[in-house]
């Protein structure tokens, strides 16, 4: 069977969803390989590199879709692309398939398989293939290259001849795989960094990275997510009441905020409000990587960058992943061979979609015809 990757045609999107180093592992599962002319120039990889890594260069975005078996791609498709699918041809993509009703009813009519790469469940099994978590990672990392690009000051703390200059001091609000990565790449800097999250067991996490938990003063417990599958639920007045107590105490103190707060399936929930952006000193910089759910701050623009009247920067931008072409490209592609992998037990070239299996159940929205999102609870966690 052969693999086709066409060039992505969301407006200012890098990624590309085949490396010709995914090729070369793919070919090694039985596959053939074929990539759209072009389709990896943005991320670093010309037609040139795919040829010799013995991927077909195919010239239209048609041809591409007609020679080819599964279709890799990286953004939820457009109705154009999905007019393409048929019923003996597999997608694998993010699809946003909540959110994408028409697509969905299309691959339907279709009678195409399609493999959403964000339903790919969260269990150990899975981290390989996990998009979201490769993505999330890239996001954290480069909100804080974003911040410190439009902080006008050190992120570490330096006695120099011509004087002595304080470390930066970054909070980042919520602490989950970008949150994380945020944290790392801060601390990495030198800033004294800050975390707050309602799941107190990434407190030890916080720490380990050398990065200071923020607690409450809660007389409860901070919340359980553990009781939620490891994922928040949306607090109680009263913990947000404290939590927004604190942010109001640490806003004029940091320079850098970063929020990733985010409870599965609802829209961002608003931490960083107004009177806490007017209390920050100018110059400090918030990255919202929260912009596409709403923003977690009040006043982000996703896609833009502002600056307010006090002087606080406020970043809302939704591609962060495709501002790191390369780096995701080859994660992505990565997880998408990952997958490949589960889908070829025998290394034959062959398709082996097996329903029974719950991370290609998970994942499977669409399947010979019918819609298959969602999909039932996996069985092992
Ligand atoms: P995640 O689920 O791993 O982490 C979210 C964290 O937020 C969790 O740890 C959760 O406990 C915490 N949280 C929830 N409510 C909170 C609250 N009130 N206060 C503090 N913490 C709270 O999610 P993730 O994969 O790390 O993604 C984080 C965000 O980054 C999401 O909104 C995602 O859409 C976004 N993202 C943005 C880009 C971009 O380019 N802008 C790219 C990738 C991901």
């Amino acid at each position: 069977m052969k693999i086709g990757t066409p060039k992505e045609i969301f407006d200012g999107e890098s990624r590309v969803a085949m490396t010709p180093d995914s090729a070369r592992q793919l070919q090694k599962l039985g596959y053939e390989c074929a990539i759209e002319a072009g389709a990896g120039a943005a991320a670093g990889f010309s037609d040139d590199m795919y040829t010799d890594a013995g991927v077909e260069v195919i010239k239209t975005p048609a041809a591409l879709w007609k020679a080819s078996d599964i279709i890799a791609k990286v953004r939820q498709p457009s109705e154009t692309e999905l007019k393409r699918l048929s019923k003996d041809k597999t997608l694998i993509s993010f699809f946003n398939p909540a959110g994408n009703e028409e697509g969905m009813e299309l691959a339907k009519s279709k009678g195409g398989n399609v493999i959403a790469m964000e339903m790919v469940p969260r269990i150990s099994r899975a981290q390989k293939m996990d998009a979201l978590s490769s993505m999330a990672n890239i996001a954290g990392y480069r909100a804080v290259i974003e911040a410190g690009n439009n902080f006008g000051r050190f992120f570490t703390g330096q006695i120099t001849a011509a004087g002595k200059v304080p470390p930066a001091k970054v909070l980042v609000v919520g602490a989950g795989v970008a949150g994380l990565a945020a944290i790392g790449t801060s601390t990495s800097l030198g800033a004294i960094t800050y975390a707050f999250d309602v799941r107190p067991e990434v407190a030890e996490q916080v720490e380990s990275m050398g990065a200071e938990f923020v607690y409450l003063d809660f007389e409860e417990e901070q919340q359980d997510g553990a009781a939620t599958g490891g994922y928040a639920s949306v607090s109680s007045p009263e913990f947000r009441e404290a939590q927004l107590a604190k942010f109001r105490e640490l806003a004029p103190e940091v320079d850098i905020v970063i929020t990733t707060a985010l409870i599965p399936n609802r829209p961002a929930p608003k931490l960083w409000l107004e009177d806490m952006i007017a209390s920050m000193k100018p110059g400090s910089v918030i990255v919202d990587l929260a912009a596409e759910r709403g923003g977690n701050a009040e006043g982000t623009v996703a896609d833009e960058k502002i600056v307010t009247e006090n002087g606080v920067t406020i970043i809302g931008y939704t591609d962060f992943p495709s501002r790191m072409a390369s780096q995701s490209s080859s994660l992505y592609a990565t997880n998408i061979r990952h997958m490949m992998a589960d889908l070829t037990p025998e290394k034959d070239g062959q398709v082996n979609h097996d329903m029974e299996d719950d991370v290609i159940r998970g994942a499977t929205v669409a399947y010979q015809g019918e819609i298959t999102f969602p999909p039932p609870p996996p069985k092992v966690q």
